[in-house]
């Protein structure tokens, strides 16, 4: 149930009948409403379309690949996207995040894990819309460090020796996590559990390309690697 009192509005876009199948029956189950697409150019449409609270999208896709579907999708909508990658495929899940989609799951997934990963998504889609314009900027929001950076975390605004940093938002969120352990050496599990909110499962090797990228737009020195550990930032 949402804040509303209807249930949640499921879309499911996978061409794997028996995977689609499942998923629709244990959503079904847990009391939310599905909708199912087979291909991307119908799964697009239908999202546009369908007024959903949340979009199931696999990425190997006929007509249009999942990637393809979330970029187009994104010119227009908001809607929470976790997608199903393939094992091992980190550049889709990097591609995937950086375009917009809130979270992945690997192939082949626990059922429970999804269930779980739709759950935190819908809550935070709440409370995101129920702070929504109540906030009052506070000198809280301000985060800063001896190398230079300066982030605020009400407006996003990053900044490196005064100049502005354009981070997109996973980059954003795991600086901000290493921003407020200053001094505390953090490793790989413990970032992505608290950037992504719950256990992550093998896929360490993630973090280190945000970092990189986050490096790549600051400077090398300002993420230590803290060798044996993981990242601090000083
Ligand atoms: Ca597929």
């Amino acid at each position: 149930m949402n804040t509303n009192g209807t249930s949640s509005k499921i879309l499911i876009i996978e061409d794997e009948e028996k995977i689609s199948r499942f998923v629709e029956l244990e959503l079904r189950h847990e009391g939310y409403e599905t909708g199912k697409a087979a291909d991307g150019r119908s799964g697009l449409e239908e999202a546009l379309a369908g007024d959903y609270d949340l979009v199931i999208l696999d990425i190997m896709l006929p007509e249009l690949s999942g990637i393809e579907v979330l970029r187009r999708l994104r010119r227009e909508s908001a809607v929470p996207v976790i997608l199903l990658t393939a094992r091992d495929s980190v550049t889709d899940k990097v591609t995937g995040l950086d375009m917009g989609a809130n979270d992945y799951i690997t192939k082949p997934f626990a059922i429970e894990e999804l269930l779980a990963r739709i759950r935190v998504i819908l809550r935070n889609a709440e409370s995101a819309q129920a702070a929504h314009g109540g906030a009052e900027p506070s000198s809280d929001a301000i985060l800063s460090s001896p190398s230079g950076i300066e982030m605020n975390t009400d407006s996003h605004a990053v900044s490196y020796k005064g100049k502005a940093v354009e981070l997109t938002n996973r980059e954003f969120i795991l600086l901000k996590i290493l921003m407020e352990n200053r001094g505390v050496a953090m490793t790989r599990e413990r970032l992505l559990s608290e950037a992504w909110g719950y256990d992550y499962y093998g896929e360490t090797n993630i973090i280190d390309v945000y970092v990189r990228y986050i490096r790549q737009k600051t400077a090398d020195d300002v993420i230590r690697t803290i060798r044996g550990v993981g990242y601090m930032i000083e």
